[in-house]
């Protein structure tokens, strides 16, 4: 009896199941990550081409069936079967290439979890549903580009592969799938993921908005950056004028970022990113807990004006993007965004 809540859907054509294996082009020498492996269907043809397989399985019952299926075959000691959910693993072990008939309901975690991992792997060959594969392909302006567009297309080259009708599974999904081919660039670029995504999360909040807004108009955002700065100087010795805003100058504050619904026009998101509001919300209140053991620390004081004002600058005047909506900018807009940011000081992790 399959378990559909998270995601168990057989394949049960053999030509499907191998055509996946073949084009993942694997070497004698690899170490294969397969997530969800269920009963085996991909795993006992990647065993054929591959050093290793690395099975990380969280229904045990799936787990037991697969441990028998490969008991006592020569190919037992070459797989190694982890029990969990693979998503809230800290870390991946080292692999080469990923194989995997992905249950749907974690696909956007596990394609971010992918394009983090560093060293990058080979490539990863995932079957996915349509439209999340149809995410991965959007470009600025498309209905569908979203925060995971940005990253495939950051860190990776992505291809389609082939289409694959809801009848090939067992039982058969709700909808029709695709595979893809996602092949990190390399050399990997030199940029921090965290800051990277870091700014990417802000952004694409709503990805509607003017980025002026995004940032400026929202005050867990702002509180963000702020203790993130102050960590920043404190790293680098740069010592802060932590006094209160004198009055006249507070009273100027935030009289033009517009409010938080500033620039949203009425189109509904499409993402599955909304893990992002409550992202923001826990890091703030989590750096603003670690603040409050410092007497210095005065709300809306001298040093969020700075961060704001230098926040300013970067959008208005570095590289006037403060009218733009996160929906309408590409990979180099972002780029030139965070390298602006990080000049000032600004850091987003
Ligand atoms: N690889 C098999 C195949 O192609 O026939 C099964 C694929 S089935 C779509 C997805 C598998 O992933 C199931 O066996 C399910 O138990 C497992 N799974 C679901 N969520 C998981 C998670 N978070 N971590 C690891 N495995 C998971």
């Amino acid at each position: 009896k399959m378990n559909t809540d998270i995601g168990q859907h057989i394949l049960k054509n053999p030509g499907v199941a191998q055509a996946i294996v073949d084009k993942a082009d694997l070497k004698q020498s690899d170490i294969v990550l397969e997530v969800g492996p269920g009963t085996g269907n991909l795993t006992t043809r990647i065993l054929e081409k591959a050093k290793r397989v690395i099975a990380v399985e969280q229904d045990p019952r799936m787990a037991a069936e697969l441990t028998k299926r490969f008991q006592a075959t020569p190919a037992a000691k070459r797989l190694e079967l982890i029990l969990g959910d693979v998503i809230k693993m800290p870390e991946l072990p080292y692999f080469d290439v990923c194989i995997s008939n992905t249950p749907y309901q974690i696909s956007s975690p596990l394609t971010f979890k992918l394009l983090a991992t560093s060293p990058s792997p080979r490539s990863c060959v995932l079957m996915f549903q349509r439209e999340f594969a149809m995410r991965l392909f959007a470009k600025p302006g498309d209905k569908l580009y979203s925060r995971l567009s940005v990253n495939a297309q950051m860190w990776a080259k992505v291809d389609h592969v082939m289409k694959v009708g809801k009848n090939n599974f067992n039982p058969p999904p709700q909808v029709e799938s695709n595979v893809v081919r996602i092949t990190p660039k390399t050399p990997r670029p030199q940029i921090s993921y965290d800051e990277w995504d870091g700014l990417l999360r802000i952004a694409f909040v709503r990805k509607n908005r003017v980025l002026r807004s995004a940032f400026l108009g929202t005050s867990s955002v702002m509180d963000m950056l702020e203790a993130n700065y102050r960590t920043f100087c404190a790293q680098n010795d740069v010592v802060l004028d932590d006094g209160p805003l004198d009055d006249a100058m507070a009273g100027g504050m935030d009289v033009d970022e517009g409010g938080e619904d500033e620039g949203w026009d009425g189109i509904m998101d499409v993402d599955d990113d909304d893990d992002v509001p409550d992202f923001f919300k826990e890091e703030a209140d989590r750096k603003a807990k670690k603040l409050q053991d410092n007497p210095n620390r005065k709300r809306k004081g001298k040093v969020s004006e700075l961060v704001r004002a230098k926040v300013k600058k970067v959008l208005e005047i570095e590289t006037e993007l403060a009218e733009r909506r996160a929906r309408m900018c590409d990979e180099g807009d972002f780029l030139k965004l965070l390298y602006a940011f990080n000049q000032e000081g600004i850091h987003f992790s």
